[in-house]
């Protein structure tokens, strides 16, 4: 697949064009950030792991029924995906507390959640990706209604596939955020990343943070970490 010119530079990704256009090439970096952008550093060999765990989990979703945009892993750091338009949500589950939703509303990290929550953000570095609700989405037309309806059903079935994924390689799934597109023919789509810079992931044993608590909080043993994450994920 010929790549083409630089589509889009985020903070962790860089997005290529390519000779189809429903197709682009994502390129995964190492560099990190947090707290909105406020905290910058590098996390050697996190654009490697990240790329490579994302591919397995988009594979295990996509079998267990939830349709992604993965299309083939090209190297270690570049997947071709197909062309979405994001939908302008971060769409969060929360199985235990922590985080900024232990912060809003005092409870300790760690807790128990009485159900799990799904909680979306609007995806708006300017205004800092405050927190909304379904009526907030509708009434200002980021998504439609059965758009809605579909981001919420396969939020919590990714949620049960990948508690268990964890579960199984001795991690426990804290909370997570995905992101979903739509594609040319209007299919939602999960695309984005799954990896640590993404979701909460506790040893089941020792409750150690194993994901980018571990860079925003300063507790040493990024890199070592991130690689640990990935050779569980392999299995
Ligand atoms: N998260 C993310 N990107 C964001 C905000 C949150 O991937 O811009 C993830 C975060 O890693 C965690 C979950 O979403 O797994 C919930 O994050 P939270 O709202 O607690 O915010 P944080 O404490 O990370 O600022």
């Amino acid at each position: 697949m010929g790549k083409r010119g630089q589509l889009y530079e985020g903070k962790a990704k860089k997005v290529f064009e390519t000779d189809d256009p429903e197709l682009l090439i994502v390129s995964y970096k190492d560099d990190a950030t947090a707290f909105n952008g406020q905290k910058k550093g590098q996390i050697a060999d996190k654009g490697v792991v990240n790329n490579i765990m994302s591919n397995i989990l988009f594979g295990i979703l996509e079998d267990a029924g939830v349709p992604t945009h993965l299309v083939k892993q090209l190297s270690d750091r570049e997947t071709l995906v197909k062309r979405v338009r994001i939908l302008p949500l971060e769409v969060i589950i929360r199985n235990v507390a922590a985080g900024s939703f232990s912060q809003r509303y005092g409870v300790e990290e760690g807790s128990p959640l009485a159900r799990t929550v799904l909680e979306f953000s609007y995806k708006n570095d300017a205004l800092g990706d405050p927190l909304i609700n379904d009526d907030h989405i509708l009434a200002l037309e980021l998504s439609t209604e059965a758009e809605l309806a579909r981001v919420r059903d396969y939020a919590f079935k990714v949620n049960e596939v990948m508690k268990e994924f964890f579960r199984a390689r001795g991690l426990k799934l804290i909370d997570f955020k995905i992101e979903f597109g739509v594609d040319s023919k209007g299919t939602i789509l999960l695309a984005d990343e799954i990896s640590p810079d993404t979701c909460r992931l506790w040893d089941a044993e020792t409750n150690e943070k194993m994901d980018k608590d571990r860079f925003r909080r300063d507790l040493g043993k990024v890199e070592e970490t991130y690689r640990a994450v990935l050779d569980r994920v392999k299995g």
